[in-house]
């Protein structure tokens, strides 16, 4: 959940598609903005290029149509951590990854051990209502709520250790400059 500011202007067939009856928000170019701004990853668990793909309406419309064409309120979710989210109202309030005045990362604390099954543990920075909502839908998305999303969240946890050691052993190769690679 780093920053990740939303590209301007809005996609030109949001207000169109706005107008009709039954218009849709994943119009013309929309899908490939929000890829491109979200760099490819879910906002909420950060999964890079996942398998599957929601436009999430970060406060849910519900059957508001300033709110579903709202450019600024469409984000790059997977279909795991959409389905956690769903429309629970305490959700509605949480941090925006979009915006730099939210300063997420020096709000929340992740922390995931590097060994398989460890659970991941989201900590708040501080007391606000965002922050704890924030927390608690992390702690879904990463550790699951129900036995099929909780295999799900260890495949996150998973791929995200992946990264993670991928990194450090690139590291350990820069600060060692052994020119030998660890395998
Ligand atoms: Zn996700």
């Amino acid at each position: 959940m780093g920053h990740n500011p939303k590209s301007s202007p809005p996609p030109e067939c949001l207000a169109e598609e706005k107008q009709k009856k039954s218009g849709d928000y994943k119009c013309g170019d929309v899908l490939e903005r929000l890829k491109e701004d979200f760099r490819n990853k879910c906002y909420l668990c950060e999964s890079k290029a996942p398998n599957t793909i929601n436009v999430e309406h970060f406060i849910p419309h519900r059957g508001d149509t300033d709110l579903k064409f709202d450019w600024a309120n469409l984000f790059l979710s997977c279909g795991h951590c959409n389905n956690t989210k769903l429309a629970k109202p305490e959700y509605d309030h949480i941090l925006n990854c979009t915006d730099p005045e939210h300063d997420v990362e020096n709000r929340i604390r992740y922390e995931i051990k590097p060994f398989p099954k460890e659970k991941a543990h989201i900590t708040a920075l501080d007391e606000a209502a965002e922050v704890r909502n924030t927390v608690f839908l992390l702690e879904a998305v990463y550790n699951g709520t129900t036995p099929l999303k909780s295999i799900e969240s260890e495949n996150i946890r998973k791929n995200l250790l992946d990264e993670i050691i991928r990194f450090q052993k690139l590291l350990y190769e820069f600060y060692h400059c052994t020119g030998q690679k660890i395998t």
